[in-house]
């Protein structure tokens, strides 16, 4: 199966990949040179891009299409990275049919469903295309992108090297464009740097389940990852620093979400900061598999926990160790701040944005469709600049969210309101379930009546927050989405409900019509 998130293949030209028509980079072809000379390109294209996550895979296509431009990708793993094969697409599949068996319990009319977790596991391998790339590697071809294997790094203005698993060297030139794609990894705290604990990629890569599982973090993944290990029967408990889940989420969330985790029967113990672990067998058996003997962790406070595997979820960095940015005069702090030369372009995971494959792939385009209009000498695209990033967190309730938090306006010393009603509070979201948990809230400026945010909590509140996201996009005022009617009864409908709980002044204004105030 080709790796469901890519779109099809876009109408480019089928151009000549490895064309060296540049006089200064025209050295022949050597596939195996062996030697990393920056007058002596193996290869020429006019865009290189490092790493083919679906980030690089965007940049790379918008940065051709409907060009005679060419661009390669350089890929050490499987081409479609996190997302397709470790992230996004396993723990999706996984969660999906969870989320049905959750909600035949609370749904009279209907027998509760019971969860088949061999079956479970062989949906996930599905679309994880059993790790085999040969779909997104089609994808590339048809689409005119050269796949260059192995690992990538600069070697100097516009130079890549990469170097294949067999121990071969390739050196690349760019005459335009090089792209930095190359995404985060987990980030391993000092203390369980010994043990080989799980990452994200043995949680979303289970084969074995352990018996108790202990998670280390309390936020998106480790939330998500708790929710799916305690349905394949694991005991799981979340030790997590703060006093809340989803701590970036309005706190309402994190409540919601914890009481959704307990009711399953996970244990999450708050104000735990793992000082010490231990493991004496530890051993890197293989992803999805534990990873050795029984582990004893410490907290600061004295605290003892047993695991027979521990999940560490306490964050990502962008993976820009070993990507020759010193060959340049650069540093990673260069790239997370944007302070980089003309040529030279980050996206995705990488450049330190929000670490979301929907919010890297929309950078993607936008800067592939920089690159090919200065390229080509066309006019640039149009861009919105101050898009907001949507966040769906796909536990039970489900939390879908955009734009900034109550807090975080109020700090920003925006003059809000906000409205706030139950979840259940529209016919469309209380027939959902029999017993609907969660809120949904808004926040809106008080003096433009546009709105600055929203959060959704609750049953399929994933598919409500697109509203949110095209009115703030959009700049419309709430006045006006009034006048945008939802379907009777749909979930939608929660909107109105919501909009009525504003002060008349905001949602009905007297006067005029109301026109979006333009950018
Ligand atoms: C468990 C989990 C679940 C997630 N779920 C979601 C979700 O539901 N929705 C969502 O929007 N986001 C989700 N994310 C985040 C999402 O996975 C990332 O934001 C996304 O993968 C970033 O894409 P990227 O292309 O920037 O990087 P990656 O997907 O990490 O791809 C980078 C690629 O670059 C390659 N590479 C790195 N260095 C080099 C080099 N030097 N040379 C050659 N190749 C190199 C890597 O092998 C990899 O293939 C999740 C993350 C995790 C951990």
């Amino acid at each position: 199966m080709s790796a469901p998130q890519q779109s099809a293949a876009p109408a480019v030209p089928d151009t000549a990949v490895h064309d060296t028509a540049d006089p200064a980079d025209s050295a022949p072809a050597d596939s195996a040179s062996g030697a990393a000379s920056p007058s002596a390109p193996d290869a020429t294209y006019d865009v290189i891009v490092l790493g083919g996550g679906p980030v690089g895979e965007n940049a790379a296509q918008y940065a051709i299409e409907s060009t005679d431009l060419t661009a390669a990708i350089v890929e050490e793993a499987l081409l479609g990275g996190e997302c397709s094969y470790y992230a996004c697409m396993p723990s999706k599949a996984l969660l999906r049919p969870i989320d049905v068996a959750r909600t035949t319990e609370t749904l009279p009319g209907v027998a509760t469903a019971a969860l088949e977790p061999e079956a479970l596991l062989a949906r996930r391998d599905d679309w994880v295309s059993h790790y085999d790339d040969a779909g997104q590697a089609r994808w590339a071809e048809g689409a005119g992108l050269a796949l260059e294997r192995g690992h990538g790094r600069l070697v100097g203005e516009r130079r890549v090297e990469v170097l294949a698993a067999d121990g071969t060297r390739r050196v690349l030139a760019a005459r335009h464009a090089v792209i930095l794609a190359t995404g985060s990894e987990a980030a391993i705290p000092g203390p369980l740097q010994g043990i080989e604990p799980w990452t994200s990629r043995d949680a979303t890569g289970v084969v074995e389940v352990p018996e108790r599982l202990v998670i280390i973090g309390g936020g998106v993944v480790a939330c998500e990852a708790a929710t799916w290990m305690r349905a394949l029967g694991a005991a799981v408990t979340m030790l997590v620093r703060g006093d809340s889940l989803l701590s970036s989420a309005e706190p309402f969330a994190g409540e919601a979400v914890a009481a959704g985790l307990e009711e399953i029967g996970v244990r999450i113990v708050h104000g735990a900061r793992v000082a010490q672990a231990h493991r004496p067998q530890a051993q890197p058996t293989g992803l999805g598999r534990i990873h050795g003997g029984p582990v004893s962790l410490r907290c600061e406070d004295g605290t003892e926990h047993e695991a027979d595997e521990v999940l560490v979820a306490t964050g990502r960095r962008p993976r820009l160790g070993d990507v020759g940015l010193e060959s340049i005069g650069l540093g990673a702090d260069e790239v997370l701040a944007g302070r980089l030369p003309a040529w030279l372009h980050a996206v995705g995971d990488a450049s330190g944005e929000a670490p979301l494959t929907h919010w890297g792939k929309h950078r993607a385009r936008v800067v592939g469709a920089r690159i090919a209009a200065a390229a080509t000498g066309a006019q640039p695209p149009f861009e919105v600049p101050d898009a907001p990033v949507p966040q769906v967190v796909f536990t039970d309730p489900q939390v879908a969210s955009i734009g900034e938090t109550e807090a975080q306006a109020r700090e920003r010393g925006a003059a809000v309101v906000t409205a706030q009603v139950p979840f259940g509070a529209a016919a469309g979201t209380a027939l959902l379930r029999d017993a609907v948990p969660g809120r949904a809230q808004i926040v809106v400026d008080r003096a433009t009546g546009l709105l600055l945010g929203a959060a959704f909590v609750g049953p399929e509140a994933a598919e409500l927050v697109h509203a949110a996201t095209v009115a703030i996009t959009g700049r419309v005022p709430v006045a006006v989405l009034r006048h945008a009617v939802a379907s009777y009864p749909t979930a939608s409908e929660l909107w109105l409900r919501l909009l009525e709980e504003l002060p008349r002044e905001l949602r009905a204004p007297v006067g005029p019509p109301v026109s979006a105030p333009g950018r």
